[in-house]
């Protein structure tokens, strides 16, 4: 199938497809990325992703479309509930800054297709340059989360990784291109930094991914039955309960319990 803007997010394109968002899912949860993937489940959307894509649509030009989609962001009144009026005020501080201004651009949203590791991803880049990727993010904080970059523990950089490597062989380049994020807090006052995931790393991230396909292909194609992780929102929303376990098993994932306890 060929991808476009009304059909990047549909089951069919998951199904046919891995994307960075797909393949973070399998990591975390098979079962509920199976169940994403079949359309029978979606993660539902928080008020702070909702602010991301506000601001997202400003960059893009579609902020019209975006008000009209999302009516939940306006009070009665008309005007923007507390939350958007500080997206609003997020775009004001970044125009402002010339670097961030200059590295958003580039063209926006643009997709791509590409065979890696043994399937085929499509990707969608927030601002391409001509000799650099760049995707927005809109965080709480840059602070350090459980003692690793905030780039590292949402997996940005592996996210880069895939970028690159598929807008790289998309376009027959001999050489991939720089690869960035656009960071903007919606702290009071914002800060905002413009950060270089570099080769190196990328190359580290990409090893990874290839070594996790093979299951995780097995899994999509139905070779292996998915495994529950046991503490996400789809676990907990489609739980059944069979038997009393062991206090020492309360709170752990799956991958934890095989972890500590060996395979249970
Ligand atoms: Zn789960």
């Amino acid at each position: 199938m060929t991808l476009t803007e009304s059909n990047y997010y549909s089951s069919e394109s998951n199904m046919e497809f891995m994307s960075v968002s797909q393949y973070k899912q399998f990591k975390k949860c098979e079962a509920a990325a199976m169940a994403q993937i079949r359309g029978e489940w979606e993660q539902p959307k928080s008020t702070a992703l909702l602010v991301g894509s506000y601001v997202d649509a400003w960059f893009e030009g579609t902020l019209g479309k975006f008000r009209l989609e999302n009516p939940q962001i306006f009070k009665k009144d008309g005007s923007l509930k507390a939350d958007f009026q500080q997206a609003s005020e997020i775009v004001d501080r970044v125009q402002a800054d010339y670097l961030f201004m200059e590295y958003m651009s580039g063209k926006k949203q643009v997709i791509r297709t590409a065979e890696l590791f043994g399937c085929r991803w499509k990707i969608k880049i927030d601002s391409r340059l001509r000799d650099k990727i760049v995707d927005l993010k809109v965080m709480r904080s840059m602070e350090r989360i459980m003692g690793k970059s905030f780039v590292e523990y949402w997996g940005y950089d592996l996210q880069m990784a895939i970028y690159a490597a598929v807008e790289e062989k998309a376009k027959g380049r001999k050489k991939p291109l720089s690869t960035y994020l656009a960071v903007v807090t919606k702290q009071v006052p914002s800060d905002l930094e413009i950060i270089e995931i570099p080769k190196w790393r990328r190359d580290e991230l990409l090893h990874e991914v290839e070594c996790s396909m093979p299951h995780i292909l097995a899994v999509k194609s139905g070779a292996i039955e998915p495994e529950r992780c046991g503490v996400c929102e789809y676990c907990r929303e489609t739980k059944k309960l069979k038997e009393p376990i062991d206090f020492e098993l309360v709170g752990l994932s799956t991958a934890e319990r095989k972890a500590i306890f060996g395979t249970l």
